[in-house]
């Protein structure tokens, strides 16, 4: 997502919160066939297994919750090979196991096995340029590395928009990129897969090859074996301009929704708490006085009018809305994050954005990787993690809406530390759906989208696990909320971007009743026994 979606100022103000996170109570695995697996894996590939507690595997992960979890044992694949006959070994023992390339998931167990095998992918990280334009790039690979590698040529890929962020599962489930307005998504742009299938066969896949599976992969997630390296399309791409816009919300402006909407707060801070968030508050109103704070109705339409300008201007990459609350000091933030893929044009192209009452904004020329670096400060690991996702067509009025919903929500997670809760907004332009169709087309269900759509995204970070259960009930309420505002307005889409999606959210009914009907045919050809279906917990499932 992009993050700011990620993950604005409230991400870096809350990291400070962050310095630890609270771990779970470590526990051997009881889970016999999982430890008979593990002692098979040891005798077979000894060197690439790791019984036992291993710490650095947790600082692998994004999500603490994740990082919190205990495998039976880590395997760690450095070819093909290897990974295929691990494969067989730990379905022998119907074990159940996790695929991690980069660990950004945020849901529990998609990428972190609870007890029984993670299979790490993190060997399979080179990246080389072959004939044709094509870089072969392993799944294991972090973007930020892929561009270090590409940008040297002048020559990029449609990839990842942070540094850190895995190879293997953006692409998987979609791929949001820098330069996906002029060439489509990630998945629009393999030219081949190397995959390891359930029968532990090691194959090449693509338009020629495997049609079929070629199209259940670019949008399929883990459904159907593990990619090992992906065949990418580069082009030529030299520096861009863009940056972060940091916005103070009108204070005035707030309180009179709050009023409008009957809310008080109920909740009752300790001393420190509510010192703190009385000196922001003065702040914040201070800010307001001088002119530093953003109108909130303006903020929504500017951002959809220069959605709406830029129908046709396929160098604005990135046009992202976002706002917050930092539980911590009562903050309402918000963010603008604005990408241009050529050094000329950008600022023009964004002037009315530009222009709105800011208090900080990084606008520069710059690579793809510094851009990736910029994204990775604002994105820190180490918390607790929940995202979930919707769709709406473009629309500012709803967004308005949303804020409401917003606002008469947060007082529930007002006494959740170490975090706070985001809402990113990101269009679907209309000239990026004859991407879609690229190589024989992808199951995302979106060919006949006649209008530019809007991507909802709810990021919540925080500290403790005692929160969860808070945290869950807020995103799921607002969630639930968000939608039906959506669906009585005649603006809601079925479509759920899976690499934004939550543990729960049916992604797949949003590719469409056809495509979910193809999928399944093609897993029961290249997976009869559904052993990604059963022995991967993570993941969506089709
Ligand atoms: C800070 C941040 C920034 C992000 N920015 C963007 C962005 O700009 N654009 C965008 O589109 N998305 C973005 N995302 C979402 C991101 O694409 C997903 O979280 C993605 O799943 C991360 O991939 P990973 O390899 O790091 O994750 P992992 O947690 O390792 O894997 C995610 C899922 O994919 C499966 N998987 C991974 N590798 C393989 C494989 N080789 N074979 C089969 N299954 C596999 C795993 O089993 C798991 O279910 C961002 C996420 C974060 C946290």
């Amino acid at each position: 997502m992009y993050s700011l979606p990620f993950a604005p100022l409230f991400l870096l103000l809350s990291s400070a919160c962050v310095a630890s996170s609270d771990q779970k109570v470590l526990q051997e695995t009881t889970d016999s066939s999982c430890h008979n697996a593990c002692q098979a894996l040891s005798l077979s590939l000894g060197s690439l297994t790791h019984v036992g507690l291993s710490p650095s595997h947790g600082q692998k992960f994004f999500a603490t919750q994740q990082a919190n979890l205990i495998p039976a044992c880590i395997f760690t694949p450095s070819s093909p090979r290897d990974l295929s006959v691990g494969l067989q070994t730990i379905k022998s023992y119907g074990c159940h196991f996790a695929i991690r390339s980069g660990g950004h998931s945020s849901a529990t167990g998609w990428s972190n096995s609870d007890g029984g095998v993670s299979i790490d992918l993190g060997e399979f990280k080179d990246v080389e340029l072959v004939k044709d334009g094509i870089a072969r790039v392993g799944t294991g690979a972090k973007w930020g590395d892929v561009f270090d590698f590409l940008e040297p040529f002048n020559l990029s890929v449609v990839g990842g928009r942070v540094s850190d962020v895995g190879v293997g599962g953006l692409i998987l489930g979609g791929g949001i990129s820098y330069i996906s307005r002029r060439y489509g998504w990630a998945i629009d742009n393999v030219k081949n897969f190397e995959v390891v299938l359930a029968n532990n066969s090691i194959v090449n896949v693509n338009q020629d090859s495997a049609p079929d599976l070629f199209w259940a992969l670019r949008g399929g997630g883990n459904n159907f074996g593990i990619v090992t390296r992906f065949d990418l399309q580069t082009y030529t791409q030299g520096p861009m301009w863009g940056g972060f816009n940091f916005h103070l919300m009108s204070y005035s402006d707030l309180t009179s929704r709050q009023s409008r909407l009957n809310l008080t707060s109920t909740s009752s801070l300790p001393y420190v708490h509510s010192f703190i968030s009385n000196t922001v508050s003065l702040i914040w109103r201070a800010l307001c006085v001088l002119g530093y704070c953003i109108p909130v109705n303006t903020f929504f339409e500017t951002w959809q009018n220069t959605t709406i300008e830029l129908a046709n201007n396929l160098h604005a990459a990135n046009t992202l809305l976002s706002f917050a609350y930092v539980a911590d000091v009562n903050l309402h933030l918000g963010c603008t994050i604005v990408h241009y893929t050529s050094t000329v044009g950008g600022p023009a192209a964004y002037g009315s954005i530009s222009k709105l009452p800011k208090v900080y904004n990084t606008y520069r020329n710059a690579s793809i990787r510094d851009f990736c670096d910029e994204q990775k400060r604002v994105n820190l690991a180490g918390s607790r993690n929940l995202w979930l996702a919707a769709t709406f067509r473009l629309n500012s009025t709803l967004i308005s809406h949303i804020y409401n919903i917003f606002l008469s929500e947060t007082p529930s997670i007002r006494l959740v530390r170490g975090g706070g809760a985001g809402v990113n907004f990101q269009p679907i332009f209309l000239d990026t759906i004859p991407h879609f169709s690229k190589n024989g087309g992808n199951p995302l269900g979106l060919f006949a989208q006649k209008e530019p759509l809007m991507m909802f995204g709810i990021t919540i970070k925080w500290k403790h696990e005692a929160d969860d259960a808070a945290v869950h009930a807020f995103g799921e309420a607002f969630l639930q909320r968000a939608v039906d505002e959506g669906k009585k307005m005649g603006l809601w889409h079925p479509y759920i971007y899976q690499n934004y999606a939550g543990k729960g959210q049916d992604v797949f009914e949003g590719y469409g009743e056809e495509n979910r009907k193809r999928l399944r045919e093609i897993r029961g050809k290249y997976d009869p026994e559904e052993v990604f279906g059963r022995l991967v917990p993570g993941g969506f499932k089709i």
